[in-house]
């Protein structure tokens, strides 16, 4: 309760409802998913950009979230309040199939596709991943498909095998700085490995998108952003998003600092000038925000 009397009023916002400013009505895709035996992110981490996200009177356009392969992960993240273990449940075989029949049921615009780290299986879940996206691919060839996956370990032809899937945008995010790698992220993690997993998606498909995003807030300088911004030019990523790092619970990382809206703008315009093709940056964004809208505006036009 303290600590959400103590947040910037750009942070205090309310849990989403029924319609938001604008009048538009999430409720109706949130109907059109009940009998869909779909499990959003968007909806289970109470997102407050549900809005926005899945409100506007464009179905098109419209993003989800969803998680595969289970709601524990191997890792532990200073961050992240997802569940931890070391032998999570099997995989659904099922599991494909029945999110790619679910989602051409929906048939919202665009899908980011993301799972819990699963270190446990040979593989990483990469199959899993890649026979989930062309499954989509093949029941609704329109619905724009993100990827947005671990690091498979370093393994980059598990990372070839979901880039070559049928999926249009391949996200892997950073998290933030190299310089607080070891701090934020499970100790597998490093900020190398991560810059190559975006090399190597970009390289094995030609026209692929790449996408990562950093938290802001941890206590990284102004001097490692702009040196983690250049790192990913350098691979070519195309898009970048920063959002504010919010502690899930006391028994996690502090957040060192709010960001105001304006810096977050400038980091916007910083990105854009190194040639990003394009930035969400504010306190609330997560990597999935307005992902489609976004997508459709700045990429395909
Ligand atoms: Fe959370 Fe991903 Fe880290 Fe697992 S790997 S603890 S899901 S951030
Ligand atoms: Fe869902 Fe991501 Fe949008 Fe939040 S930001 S509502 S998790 S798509």
């Amino acid at each position: 309760r303290k600590e959400i009397t103590r947040l910037p009023p750009w942070l205090r916002t309310s849990i989403p409802g029924g319609k938001d400013a604008k009048g538009n009505n999430f409720k109706r895709i949130q109907n059109d998913l009940r009998g869909l035996n779909l499990h959003t992110v968007c909806e289970e981490a109470r997102c407050p950009n549900i809005s926005e996200c899945w409100g506007g009177s464009d179905k098109s356009t419209a993003t989800a979230t969803i998680m595969l392969m289970g709601d524990t992960c191997t890792r532990g993240c200073r961050f992240c309040s997802v569940k931890t273990s070391k032998t999570p449940l099997a995989l659904d075989p099922h599991e494909p199939e029945h999110v790619a029949e679910a989602l051409s049921r929906w048939g919202l615009g665009y899908v980011v596709l993301t799972s819990v780290d699963r270190d446990d299986l040979a593989d990483g879940g990469a199959h899993h991943f890649a026979s989930t996206i062309s499954k989509i691919k093949q029941k609704a060839p329109n619905m724009l498909v993100e990827a947005l996956t671990g690091d498979f370990a370093g393994d980059l032809d598990m990372v070839k095998l979901v880039a070559q899937s049928g999926l249009d945008v391949y996200a892997h995010n950073v998290e933030t700085v190299e310089e607080l790698t070891a701090m934020v992220r499970d100790r597998r993690a490093t900020f190398r490995q991560s810059l190559t997993v975006l090399e190597a998606a970009k390289a094995a498909k030609e026209g692929l998108i790449t996408k990562t995003s950093i938290m802001l807030g941890l206590g990284e300088t102004e001097e490692e952003i702009w040196k983690a911004l250049k790192e990913l030019r350098k691979v070519s990523v195309d898009i970048v998003t920063f959002g504010q790092y919010m502690r899930p619970t006391k028994r996690h990382m502090k957040v060192e600092e709010y960001v105001s809206p304006e810096v977050f703008e400038l980091w916007r315009q910083r990105a854009m000038d190194l040639g990003f093709l394009y930035c969400a940056s504010g306190p609330l964004v997560r990597s999935s925000y307005k992902a489609g809208e976004a997508f459709i505006e700045n990429v395909l036009k």
